[in-house]
């Protein structure tokens, strides 16, 4: 992809906007861009430099990313809905063409990455409660306020916000950014660098911290922490989202089909029409993932039937079937469904509905169990307008319980290491 219309090839030193951005390295990519952390020499802060392929069809999108965003940010002065902020954008002309490159504050891994930590297990409660309410800001903002469709929903589009970053973390000025030749030892951004801790607290507090985090990865927590990880710190981090590309106001949707496979709504299948409801759909989908560590539906095509009349199926043995009027009710509808109700070519399901699913499966404990399925069900409606709306979700019980679990316990010991 890094030829004529695709990715611009950077190297770590490279300079963009007349040198005030340096490449300091790759973050990620996707299929539009390759994303890079950046110092700007400006500000002496770092900053994410996202790169758009050139090809107009790339720039175009761009052009509608930087228009979602610059809305988000300009609408949220004080930086409480856990959106993704636009700092500045410009265009670079290299030998693949001219590319979009927005700026983008500077964030930290996805919660995607977080369920990888946790070796698929799933996150303490505790956390997935503190992320939901995040996501459910976020959503409400969009929805209410804005207008705007997310349509693009899941862990991976929630980046962690993380409190200790590389232009504020002592240890880390002084080394400095790279500003001009590569040097190779950049170390990884966006957390607190272990070997900083080893420095300052010497033995003592390395023995501590081991202790800890390897009584926390038993608990369920993060994996032991090795040099050169990050630490999260704990109790209250934060979580953004990002990714506008596919964003779109309720009044002109953009596209039929929206939303990545396991996110994605049932009228969006059923091609019936959506509106905010279907992000309500990928955040229930996404609560589940966190909590359990794996997806709530992983479609798959067989022999005799689509992906989608897999994916169907799989809500179906969750939630119940899906009253006729809405099955029969889309575009979509005869190439799934007799004029019953029924799907045409998967007769039997196997009912288990969520909560016994999260006690047999996922080892939930009752009330947990009981707690969680009670938060998501209603979220999970195939009726769209029957589900609630983010504002109603966050005045949910269950997202407004605490109880500290030993993770949590052992967290903010250590955090309380790493201050001193
Ligand atoms: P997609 O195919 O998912 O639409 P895209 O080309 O639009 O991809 P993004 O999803 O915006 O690109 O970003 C690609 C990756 O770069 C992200 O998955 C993430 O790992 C990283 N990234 C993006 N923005 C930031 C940020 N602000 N801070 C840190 N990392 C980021
Ligand atoms: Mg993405
Ligand atoms: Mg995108």
């Amino acid at each position: 992809s890094y030829r004529k219309g695709g990715y611009h090839a950077v190297r770590v030193g490279d300079t963009f906007s007349g040198g005030r951005y340096i490449a300091q390295r790759k973050l990620g990519w996707g299929q539009f861009s390759t994303v890079w952390l950046a110092y700007d020499s400006l500000t002496s802060k770092y900053v994410a430099l996202k790169i758009q392929k050139s090809a107009p069809e790339f720039a175009e999108s761009a052009i509608h990313e930087i228009e979602v965003v610059s809305v988000l940010t300009k609408n949220d002065p004080d930086n409480k809905k856990c959106v993704i902020r636009l700092l500045n954008h410009f265009k670079h002309t290299g030998p693949n063409g001219q590319h979009f490159c927005m700026v983008f504050e500077f964030l930290g891994d996805s919660i995607l990455q977080l369920i990888k930590y946790n070796r698929y297990k799933g996150l303490p409660l505790n956390r997935v409660r503190a992320i939901c309410r995040c996501i459910l800001t976020t959503l409400d903002y969009l929805h209410t306020q804005l207008g705007i469709i997310h349509t693009d929903l899941k862990p991976e589009n929630i980046l962690l916000v993380s409190t200790i970053n590389p232009s504020n973390d002592p240890n880390r000025s002084k080394k400095g950014p790279i500003l001009s030749k590569p040097d190779g030892s950049m170390n990884n951004g966006g957390g607190f660098v272990v070997n900083a801790i080893e420095k300052r607290l010497k033995q003592r507090a390395r023995q501590a911290v081991a202790r800890i985090s390897a009584r926390r990865a038993s608990l369920g927590g993060f994996r032991p922490v090795t040099k050169g990880d990050r630490c999260f710190d704990g109790i209250d981090f934060r979580c953004k989202v990002v990714d506008f590309g596919n964003a779109c106001w309720a009044n002109r949707p953009n596209a039929e089909e929206i939303q990545t496979r396991q996110y994605r709504a049932p009228e969006v299948i059923l091609q019936s029409g959506y509106t905010y409801s279907a992000d309500m759909w990928s955040f229930a989908c996404t609560a589940f993932e966190l909590a359990t560590g794996e997806m709530m539906f992983a479609p798959k095509p067989g022999q005799s039937y689509s992906e989608d009349e897999d994916h169907l199926a799989l809500m179906m043995e969750i939630l119940g079937k899906i009253p006729r009027k809405i099955a029969i009710g889309g575009l979509r509808s005869k190439d799934y469904f007799d004029r019953y109700g029924d799907l045409k070519r998967i007769r039997r399901l196997k009912h288990v509905p969520l909560a016994r699913l999260l006690i047999d499966k996922f080892k939930f404990s009752v009330n947990d169990a009981r707690d969680f399925a009670d938060f998501l069900i209603p979220i999970l409606d195939f009726a769209p307008e029957k589900r609630p709306t983010a504002e109603q979700c966050l005045q949910h019980p269950w997202l407004n319980k605490s109880s500290e679990s030993s993770v949590q316990k052992l967290d903010s010991e250590m955090s309380k290491l790493q201050i001193k």
